[in-house]
């Protein structure tokens, strides 16, 4: 299996869920730069500049690249000096991070190393997905109220909650910034790069992640 896997995907496509799973299941680090960013939210001191980046990201915007920098490429070093190969979701969201990246793998060796796995998906799709999402504020276990009606999280009983970004206005945003039109140049960068594997992100979480294990050997 590749060292360094990386998710592209519109929001809500699945990417964190298929992160989540392959990380767990092969000891791989998992960096998701919305966790990170949402980390950041609940510590106790924020610069100026921080807080006004995750103002922005409650609102749908995408959040200056420096901060993902910074943030990603901490984690990426924690996990490859613990010799962990690390799955990145949602730390890809235009050319010139896809660029910046490909540059620090190439400075750790690993730019041979890599894969990158979309999950494709509508915009359509991903809206509905969205406004469906449900978070738990204990535990982070999200699921979907689209098909089921969940009064609490099903995994610890705790309240469940609807993210900020998860907001009708905010969802609209994040798919004009960061859906199928921004996904676009992305993807013919990685497909120059002979890198890129598309996985139907249109099926149930289990097939995904079959072709996604298939996609990234
Ligand atoms: P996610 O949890 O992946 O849906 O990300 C939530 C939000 O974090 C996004 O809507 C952006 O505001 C911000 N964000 C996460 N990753 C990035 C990135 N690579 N570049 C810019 N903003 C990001």
């Amino acid at each position: 299996m590749k060292k360094i896997i990386i998710f592209i995907g519109p929001p809500g496509s699945g990417k964190g869920t298929q992160a989540k799973r392959l990380a767990q299941k092969y000891g791989y680090g998992h960096i998701s730069t919305g966790d990170l960013l949402r980390e950041l939210q609940s510590g106790l001191e924020l610069e100026e500049d921080e807080a006004e980046a995750l103002r922005e990201m409650k609102r749908g915007k995408m959040v200056p690249d420096w901060l993902i920098y910074r943030l990603a490429f901490k984690a990426a070093e924690k996990n490859l000096n613990s010799g962990q190969g690390i799955i990145f979701d949602g730390a890809v969201r235009s050319t010139p991070q896809a660029k910046m990246y490909q540059e620090f793998f190439a400075g750790k060796g690993l730019a041979n190393g890599l894969a990158v796995v979309e999950i494709a998906l509508s915009d359509e799709e991903a809206a509905m997905r969205l406004a469906s999402r449900r978070v738990c504020k204990a535990c982070g276990e999200i699921v979907s109220i689209f098909a089921k009606h969940y009064e609490s999280c099903p995994l610890c009983g705790e309240v469940l909650s609807i993210r900020p970004d998860d907001s009708e206005e905010a969802i609209q945003e994040r798919l004009r910034g960061q859906g199928n039109a921004a996904l676009v140049a992305i993807r013919e960068y990685y497909q120059k790069l002979g890198l890129l594997k598309i996985v139907d992100g249109n099926q149930a979480v289990e097939e995904v992640e079959k072709q996604v294990e298939e996609a990234i050997q």
